[in-house]
């Protein structure tokens, strides 16, 4: 090589190590964009229960949530929309794109058909770095509920049926590049959920605050404001699946009861249940007393080890109802809310102590009534109404007329005598 020529390359190569540090620079001093998307608007309410509307409740969470992250340095927030109006779910993932988002948050809050379903979920994309990036997020904010008290739901993705995700935002978002998640806080229409919203304003705006906390921990966002810094927070490396995750389709496949004791007195069952899903987890629990034809609430299953990860033996203490003939039966529920029936065990019917000792109680009060009332008697008898026996009185009777019968004998004797002297003289 030239001497000349070596030169060229030479600046060439600084040129290009220069414009790599530069533009390494401008993009480290970029802001991070953070796009918010509080669900439903204008014609579109979304969930409601009693007061709570979800087009209502959702900004309020997301304006909390966009307040907190603006105290993290290097992170610009904008929310899809800022009035109750009606935005379509395209729009809201080009408005994200428009933005240059990092990361789309999707808000919103849960209802279920049959009101029984309660706690937090998060859906992520299905496939490729969208479902990674998600996913990493998720476990964050999924930690942040439980943390709160809320029960997790998990970490889901859901198709529809051309295999694409379910939700509009999810999907559009992915077609515009976009990593998104789509938060349900907790369920409207659980009791179990509504002290996490209910009643005062600030709870809204505690989830807002949690959401943003999660997205900071994500990013590794720091803020000399809240005096808090996430630049070491082990965020998850997740593996970009190679195809798209399917949400688990089948039900649990192992479901068993064994009875181990009942306790008459409080008429309680022990009882172990197994219950196991390879593909995904065990979520709730529900019992039966009548072989099936209806079933309790549903119960949290133990997951110690972690949320999507749950124990197979679960040792549950069950109220049976007294005098009557029991079928127990149990039904368990993966994290997809798909089922699956125990065995029946027979239990036979068992005595209610109450009704027992009522019982008892009401005998003994009769009894004592009877031994009352027959000493009544006798010291009625006794005072008031001395009867005579009736075979004294008729022999007394008996006398009176022989006496009677002898007396006259002994008149009319006497009669005869006198008659007769009368006649002599
Ligand atoms: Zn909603």
């Amino acid at each position: 090589m030239k001497k000349g020529c070596r030169l060229k390359y030479l600046v060439f190569l600084i040129g290009i190590i220069t414009f790599w540090i530069i533009g390494f620079e401008v993009k480290a001093d970029e802001p991070l964009v953070i796009v918010i998307d509080p669900g439903h608007g204008g014609e579109n309410l979304g969930g409601q229960y009693e007061e709570y509307t979800e087009k209502e409740i959702n900004p309020i969470v997301a304006r909390a949530m966009k307040e907190e992250l603006e105290k993290y340095e290097g992170v610009t927030v904008y929310l899809t929309h800022e009035e109750d109006v009606d935005m379509s779910i395209k729009d809201r993932a080009a408005f994200a794109k428009e933005k240059n988002a990092d990361f789309l948050f999707c808000l919103h809050f849960n209802m279920s058909v049959k009101h029984d379903l309660f706690g937090a979920e998060v859906w992520v994309p299905a496939a490729g770095e969208f479902y990674s990036k998600g996913y990493a997020f998720a476990e964050i904010q999924m930690q942040e509920f439980t943390d709160l008290g809320l029960y997790s739901r998990g970490i889901k993705t859901r198709l529809n049926d051309k295999d694409q995700n379910y939700y509009g935002i999810l999907r559009y978002c992915t077609q515009e590049g976009i990593p998104s998640v789509l938060i349900e806080h907790c369920h409207l229409d659980h009791a179990s959920d509504q002290p996490f919203y209910q009643n005062d304003e600030e709870k809204l705006k505690e989830f807002g605050r949690l959401d943003a906390t999660a997205v900071a921990k994500y990013f590794r966002l720091k803020s000399e404001e809240l005096g808090v810094d996430y630049s070491n927070y082990p965020v998850s490396e997740i593996k970009i699946p190679s195809g798209i995750v399917r949400p688990d389709e089948t039900e649990p496949e192992l479901c068993r009861i064994e009875v181990d004791a009942v306790n008459e007195e409080t008429g309680e069952a022990a009882v172990t249940i197994k219950a196991r899903d390879a593909d995904s987890y065990i979520l709730y629990y529900s019992y039966s007393v009548n072989g099936g034809n209806s079933y309790s609430d549903l119960q949290i299953w133990p997951r110690p080890e972690a949320w999507n990860r749950s124990q197979e033996e679960n040792k549950v203490t069950i109220p049976l109802p007294f005098d009557q003939g029991i079928e127990l039966r149990v039904c368990v529920y993966n994290g997809f809310d798909k089922w699956s029936e125990s065995n029946i065990v027979n239990i036979e019917p068992i005595a209610d102590p109450q009704r027992l000792a009522d019982e008892l109680e009401k005998a003994q009060e009769e009894a004592m009534k009877k031994k009352q009332e027959s000493y009544e008697e006798i010291v009625y008898e006794d005072v008031k109404e001395p009867k005579l026996s009736p075979i004294p009185v008729l022999v007394a009777v008996i006398c009176l007329l022989l006496c009677m019968v002898l007396i006259s004998f002994i008149l009319a004797g006497r009669i005869a005598l006198l008659l007769k002297s009368k006649k002599r003289r």
